[in-house]
């Protein structure tokens, strides 16, 4: 098999945004894709335009920081599509505020969807790849891991998550699995129109202020991230392990 070709995939938070580029990238490589999400019928809607496309596709409504949801969901994938192959742990929320201001729930959220999300997707997922000798995952971490004001929570999280995938990459390498992250910069999608919203702007300010500040001289699309997803669920990426790429446009260059 080369590629993603007849492999099985989980793309969690799968049903927009980022995570659809990824779902849609995906099947159109010949992966038979799980579209996760807490509201099943956006991901099943998602799942029904990929299909359109002509890939394979399902919709699963779980919470990623219920592990009975989770478990549930994986069960679901493996009865659909015989495998689980390749993990996508994108899903994500936002909950920004000065340190200050934050509250727990706030906090807690972010680590529960983040984190605690991406333990149990890989805790549950990894058996049957384990089995198998054979999985993909990627982590979505993100630039603001290395600080962003008024995000304390978020960044704590995409931080985390860059130990989780290099500690999961030492674990799970001997049985064939490889576990990588992708640090976003700024990519267009409904998490950065809100944030745009929050801040008082708008996304074309956004994007303009971010095309003068990188040295692309462009705001991302999730295709740039799916494309990077692509990449590392690839077969031909098996000695890639434990690695984090930032896909910004070179801001951190700068
Ligand atoms: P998005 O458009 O808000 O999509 C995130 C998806 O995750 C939504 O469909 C959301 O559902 C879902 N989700 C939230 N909580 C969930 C849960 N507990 N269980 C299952 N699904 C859940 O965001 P995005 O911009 O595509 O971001 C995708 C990932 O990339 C996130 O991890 C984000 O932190 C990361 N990232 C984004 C950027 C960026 O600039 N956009 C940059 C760096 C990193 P609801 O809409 O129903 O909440």
């Amino acid at each position: 098999m080369a590629g993603v070709q007849d492999r099985v995939a989980l793309v969690t938070g799968g049903a927009q945004g980022i995570g659809a580029a990824v779902a849609a990238r995906l099947a159109a490589a010949g992966a038979k894709v799980a579209v996760l999400d807490l509201n099943e019928d956006s991901a099943a809607a998602t799942a029904a335009d990929i299909t359109a496309s002509g890939g394979t596709a399902i919709g699963i409504g779980a919470d990623v920081s219920r592990a009975d949801q989770v478990q549930a969901g994986v069960d679901r994938v493996v009865a659909e599509f015989g495998a689980l192959h390749i993990l996508v742990n994108n899903a994500g929320v936002l909950r920004d505020n000065m340190l200050f201001k934050m509250s727990e729930d706030d906090w807690d959220i972010v680590m529960n969807v983040h984190l605690k999300g991406a333990f149990l997707c890989s805790k549950t997922a990894q058996q049957h790849m384990v089995a198998a000798k054979y999985g993909r995952i990627v982590n979505m971490s993100s630039t603001s891991a290395l600080g962003n004001r008024g995000q304390t929570n978020y960044a704590t999280a995409k931080a985390g998550l860059q130990g989780f995938t290099k500690t999961l990459a030492i674990e799970l390498g001997p049985f064939g699995v490889t576990v990588n992250a992708v640090a976003p910069g700024f990519i267009e999608t409904a998490m950065t129109k809100a944030t745009a919203e929050r801040i008082g702007s708008t996304i074309d300010q956004m994007r303009e202020a971010v095309a003068g500040a990188v040295p692309v001289r462009r705001g991302g699309v999730p295709e740039d991230i799916s494309n990077t997803v692509a990449f590392f669920a690839g077969e031909e990426s098996g000695y890639v392990t434990g690695q984090v790429l930032y896909v910004d446009g070179g801001r951190g260059l700068l």
